[in-house]
């Protein structure tokens, strides 16, 4: 590389991540799950800008959170606006509703999947840039919508293998008691001030308490297990709403804990709230999160209209499927040259195979190397089939083929034999995928 002295590399910003192609495959498998739960469910997808008006996110999450005080991207324009990086989904999604109609007497079940930006403190599973996957229903005021969110956020975890994840859930009730909560709780917290760390005096300060019951400070435990709890200020529609969400999960057979100290760090939200924790990523334990926030639409100048919604870190599913190793499918087939003069042949063979084959995905090896090489890089490809054009195959019309994974004699066949060979060996997974 050439380089002048004064000049030094240039880097990928801290806690922005490049995917390199060793990952990709956890990412796409991610996601074409994804979709396909989606779609079992009917749930559409939207895609909104990443840039917003500043302002949509400072009265939709709230002025006084650490979303909006301390995590936001914010910058002029050349316009002069003050716009932002999107920090979460959900407000986004709600504006592009209404300013399409879509929740004006519609329900919607929508989707998204997109970057997000927070200046956070990069560690494991905690970025400045990260990918999230939200869902978001409009008009559904039934607890039955919670509780289809959480199925299919239970079915997509358990498609992906990850079963070892615990649904936690609370309600934080109506804004009328949980004003009626933070009094009391404002009181408590002031009477052991001495015991608060710096984050919770400063959230304390600017009238947000309730988000000091949900820190990460262990040393914090003894005075929040002692706190007043909310679940003794909620009003009667609140308290029945929450009854049939949990009489709901039993009946749906999901189990799960109530935590009547979970709270989210967002200011939307309204009676229930969940979370997916695991204790497999440390501090960085919450994989999915949502609610209800009926009051949202209207805030933002819709029609009143009740709302759920959760969203999913991928990066923290990422790491967790890294940790469990599980095996994701990538190539098929690995078609190599026996000497340099078949290159093109190679080239041809794939073109008919993926005619022949489609659901197939097929690497070809179009450069020099001896066969022991080739067949290095083949194995480390992961591919089922090694596929070999030589001399002998030439003169005879056929191609060899082994088995990559099993110890077997290798096999010369006919083109019409190696279609019918192949076809029979991946069967099983176009049979899958229909
Ligand atoms: P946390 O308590 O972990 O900070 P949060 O309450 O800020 O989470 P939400 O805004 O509800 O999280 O986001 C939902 C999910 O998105 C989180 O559970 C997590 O999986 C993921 N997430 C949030 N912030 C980050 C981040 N900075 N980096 C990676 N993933 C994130
Ligand atoms: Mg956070």
């Amino acid at each position: 590389m050439i380089m002048k002295h004064n000049n030094t590399l240039i880097q990928a910003i801290r806690g922005m991540n490049d995917v390199l192609p060793a990952d990709i495959q956890f990412w796409q498998h991610i996601e074409s799950l994804w979709r396909q739960i989606c779609r079992q469910y009917h749930y559409e997808e939207i895609r909104t800008p990443i840039v917003e008006h500043t302002q949509l996110f400072s009265r939709t999450v709230g002025e006084q959170t650490d979303i909006v005080t301390k995590e936001m991207y914010t910058f002029e324009d050349r316009n002069g606006d003050s716009l932002s990086l999107r920090p979460e989904g959900t407000a986004g999604c709600v504006r592009a509703c209404i300013e399409h109609g879509l929740t004006y007497h519609n329900i919607q079940r929508l989707w998204y999947l997109g970057a997000m930006f927070r200046h956070e403190r990069p560690q494991k599973g905690r970025y400045r840039q990260f990918y999230q996957i939200g869902v978001e229903t409009y008009g559904l005021h039934s607890p039955a919508a919670e509780i289809e969110l959480i199925l299919l956020n239970a079915r997509f975890l358990k498609a992906l293998g990850l079963e070892d994840l615990q649904l936690e859930i609370n309600t934080i009730g109506s804004a009328e008691s949980r004003q009626r909560y933070q009094k009391v709780l404002t009181q408590y917290l002031n009477q052991h001030q001495h015991r608060l760390d710096a984050d919770s005096k400063r959230r304390l300060k600017r009238g947000h308490p309730l988000r000091i019951l949900d820190s990460k400070n262990i040393e914090l435990a003894e005075l929040i297990k002692h706190a007043p709890v909310l679940s003794d200020y909620l009003s009667e529609d609140s308290s029945r709403h929450f009854d049939t969400v949990c009489q709901l999960l039993k009946d749906a057979s999901i189990p799960y804990k109530i935590n009547p100290h979970l709270v989210r760090g967002l200011d939307y939200y309204n009676d229930t709230v969940f979370e997916w924790k695991t204790q497999s990523l440390g501090a960085q334990g919450t994989v999915s999160a949502g609610g209800r926030y009926d009051d949202l639409v209207s805030m933002l100048g819709g029609q009143p209209t009740a709302a759920v919604g959760f969203a999913l870190g991928l990066e923290r599913l990422v790491l967790m499927l890294k940790n469990k190793s599980i095996d994701i499918p990538s190539v098929d087939l690995f078609l190599m040259p026996a000497e340099t003069k078949w290159i093109s042949n190679i080239l041809l063979l794939a073109e008919k195979l993926r005619d022949a084959l489609p659901y197939l995905s097929i690497h070809t090896h179009l450069s020099d190397g001896k066969l022991k090489r080739q067949f290095k890089h083949a194995d480390k490809s992961n591919a089922r089939f090694a596929l070999i054009i030589g001399q002998a195959e030439q003169n005879s019309h056929t191609i060899s083929i082994k088995n990559l994974r099993e110890t077997v004699p290798q096999q010369t066949l006919t083109m019409p034999a190696l279609i019918e060979f192949l076809h029979t060996q991946f069967k099983r997974k176009t049979d899958h995928e229909n």
